[in-house]
């Protein structure tokens, strides 16, 4: 807003609004001034972009030893990453998460600049807003306030970031977390991973696992030939009726307790045939998986293949299934998970829904290493645009992360 009242041209988006005449400029908080400094960093994957760097120098400033780690690998980008420590002792609460963004599509039909951060009527605009600057910014806030109040407390803080999480995946978390194990010896008891979990509301939901992801194909072969000669020919999408039902139609499983039913999902049946007087040689088929914790991709695998040699098609189909590092998980609810529990309960008046559901996440790595939950803020706008979040959510997260380490390291009796 113009404070001379002569113009209405709004400002310019990357900026806050100003307070109106004669009113103080709202101070930021602590954790939307962060989210703000980490969306005007343009780190699209694998692009650290500033952020990292950023970080690095706030919990630095904060007494955290910390290293920067860029790791390559043949065919993928270097990827830099950043991890830190503050304290020596057990227990150790690590924060995970990521500070790359998908990229923002088409930045002229976004309201306000993707790499901005304007804030307008309560909700901070821009890529990563959601997913998840504004919750590496609740979570780096949160420890920054809880150290500087309890600077000697009983354990220590650290905080697992990569620039590596909406790309290959491949040199971010998983050599990271190798690294740290590796070369430094630290050994981590728990991890929050501020990944966007609510679906619309802060406070609703707390992901305690994920499920595992599996893709396969499957090619039906057939005997290629003249449309109008069939009884020459052995068309095989005419066995595309039995490969379905043998894949779908008897669920793979009933759900677990704390899981859905895995279910698989067709993605492409083709056969790149582009006349319409011969008959196919093969037919192409892919699907993915969403599987719980009953199977491992080599169970899953050999379901897959039982059940297609039941259907009487092991004669004619070849199957391949895809390497996968996306296995099932859950962490077990116990105090760890009440802790999350109890502080999202307190600031929100809502009691969290544990849950499994949606995509995969770094959580699948950091599993092999420590118990791990999710929460983070809402993820409805993530990845589109004018991606946004509410600033009081912002507000609210860093306040239950600062409730779960007042209690992690000092349980109330
Ligand atoms: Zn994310």
């Amino acid at each position: 807003m113009s404070s001379s009242g002569t113009s209405s041209t709004p400002d310019h988006p990357s900026e806050t609004p100003l307070a109106p005449t004669g009113a103080p400029a709202a101070e930021l908080t602590l954790a939307v001034a962060l989210a703000q400094d980490l969306i005007r960093c343009r780190s699209v994957t694998p692009e650290e972009g500033g952020a990292l760097a950023l970080i690095d120098q706030r919990l630095a400033e904060a007494g955290f030893a910390t290293h920067r780690l860029t790791f390559s690998a043949p065919d993928t980008p270097d990827v830099e990453n950043l991890y830190a420590r503050y304290g020596r002792e057990a227990p150790f609460l690590l924060f995970a998460g990521h500070t790359d963004v998908v990229p923002p599509g088409d930045e002229a039909r976004w309201r306000h600049d993707p790499f901005g951060g304007a804030i307008e009527e309560g909700l901070i605009f821009g890529r990563g807003a959601s997913d998840m600057k504004g919750g590496v910014a609740a979570m780096v806030a949160a420890a920054l306030e809880f150290i500087k109040a309890n600077p000697n407390f009983p354990g220590s803080v650290g905080f697992l970031l990569t620039g590596d999480e909406e790309g290959p995946a491949v040199n971010g978390t998983v050599r990271l977390l190798e690294w740290v194990n590796d070369e430094r010896g630290d050994k981590f008891d728990q991890c929050i991973l501020a990944e966007p979990t609510n679906p619309n509301v802060l406070g609703e939901m707390i992901k305690i696992g994920r499920r595992g992801s599996l893709s396969g194909r499957v090619v039906l072969s057939g005997k290629p030939g003249h449309v109008a000669y069939p009884h020459l020919a052995d068309n095989p999408i005419q066995h595309l009726p039995a490969l379905i039902a043998a894949l779908k139609e008897v669920p793979l499983d009933e759900g677990t307790a704390h899981f859905a039913p895995s279910n698989l999902e067709f993605t492409t049946i083709d056969t790149g045939n582009p006349s319409a007087n011969v008959i196919p040689a093969e037919v192409h088929v892919a699907f993915n998986i969403r599987f719980n914790d009953i199977w491992t991709p080599e169970t899953l695998a050999d379901e897959i293949r039982r059940r297609i040699t039941a259907a009487g098609l092991g004669e004619r189909a070849r199957v391949t299934f895809r390497p996968t590092n996306a296995t099932a998980f859950v962490t077990e609810p116990g105090p760890f998970v009440s802790v999350l529990s109890r502080a999202v309960e307190a600031e929100t008046g809502l009691k969290p829904a544990l849950s499994t559901s949606g995509g995969t996440s770094d959580a699948r790595f950091i599993k092999d290493y420590c118990s791990v939950v999710e929460f983070g803020l809402v993820g409805q706008t993530m990845h589109q645009l004018d991606e946004h979040v509410a600033t009081a959510d912002i507000d609210a997260l860093t306040a239950i992360f600062r409730r779960v380490l007042q209690d992690y390291f000092a349980p109330a009796r």
